[in-house]
């Protein structure tokens, strides 16, 4: 499977790449890793008739802990969260995700940045920003932006980004001391058909606060299940107790049926791999 035919620019600036989308509009398409566009370009579902190639943007591929929580760069690949070379303090997920993201080819070339921008409902970085309240920065021609994950992600493949405008850095604003995920996938380096992401603090009691749960592959967007997180809250951890939050966060939600599964496979899938992630996320440093 080929394209259909494109030109291309290589941009060399931020301000050179938003002057190239400002020109061309929706007849152009950004690329940065290419590791999801070109296969939906060789599909023939996106017929660009330009790509501004980012790739190589200067000065945006970085990973800052800050005040608590982390910047990373839109063109950070997969791969340098996955060797981040120290410790990430209160982001051991993003490691641990990382490491799940397609095959070793895909993670060396595939950006952050790219992954949110795509928004696949069952990708990853989608799940963790949905998790940790990520601020997503989006600069256009007229300045910059910032939109929390909750009003970024409008839906499959849609999100807040304006056809001349790009996705620059993503916040991670706090992390927490326990974090987990579990996904079932039919093949090594395929996407999830359900992923779950857990994450929370342990009080010196040994009490759970401020607990998150994610799901990715059960609706347009990576979903939260508030009532399966109230029920951890000022909790001790146990397996009945992360039993009960499975039920609730498969109640909570209404997942499609698909080649890969219907929506019954789906919540019984979300019921096991919830568990599972709070029970890893609870074992992860005793
Ligand atoms: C076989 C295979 C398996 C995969 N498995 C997984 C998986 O398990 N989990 C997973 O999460 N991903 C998976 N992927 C996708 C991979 O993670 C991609 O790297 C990622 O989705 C997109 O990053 P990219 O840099 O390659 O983006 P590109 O392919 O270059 O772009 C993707 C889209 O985002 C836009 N875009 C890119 N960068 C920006 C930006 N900075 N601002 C605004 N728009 C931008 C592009 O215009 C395009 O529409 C897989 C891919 C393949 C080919």
């Amino acid at each position: 499977m080929k394209p259909a035919p494109f030109l291309y620019r290589r941009a060399e600036t931020l301000e050179h790449a938003l002057a190239l989308l400002a020109e061309h509009g929706d007849e152009a398409k950004l690329i940065a890793g290419g590791q999801s566009l070109a296969a939906v370009m060789n599909l023939r579902l996106s017929r660009p008739e330009l790509l501004i190639d980012i790739d190589r943007l200067p000065g945006m591929s970085y990973v800052l802990p800050e005040d608590g929580g982390v910047r990373i760069g839109a063109l950070t690949r997969h791969r340098h969260l996955e060797r981040y070379p120290a410790p990430l303090d209160g982001f051991d997920l993003l490691p641990a995700a990382a490491e799940l993201v397609g095959h070793y080819p895909i993670r060396t070339r595939g950006t952050f940045g790219g992954s949110i921008a795509h928004a696949d409902p069952a990708a990853e970085w989608v799940l963790v920003a949905t998790l940790l309240d990520a601020r997503i920065r989006i600069a256009g021609r007229h300045g910059t932006r910032t939109v929390p994950a909750a009003e970024f992600f409008h839906g499959f493949f849609t999100t807040a980004v304006g056809p001349d405008e790009l996705v620059t850095e993503v916040v991670l604003p706090a992390g927490r001391d326990r974090s987990a995920i579990a996904e079932f996938a039919r093949r090594h380096g395929d996407f999830a058909v359900v992923a779950a992401t857990v994450a929370f603090d342990l009080d010196e009691d040994g009490t759970i606060r401020r607990p998150r749960l994610a799901l990715g592959g059960v609706g347009a967007t990576a979903v939260r299940v508030p009532a399966a997180e109230e029920m951890l809250e000022g909790e001790h951890p146990r397996p009945e107790l992360f039993a009960a939050a499975g039920q609730a966060a498969a109640r909570g939600i209404d997942p499609p049926a698909d080649a890969h599964g219907d929506a019954g496979y789906r919540r019984h899938l979300t019921r096991t791999l919830v568990q599972r992630a709070l029970q890893e996320a609870t074992d992860a440093r005793d």
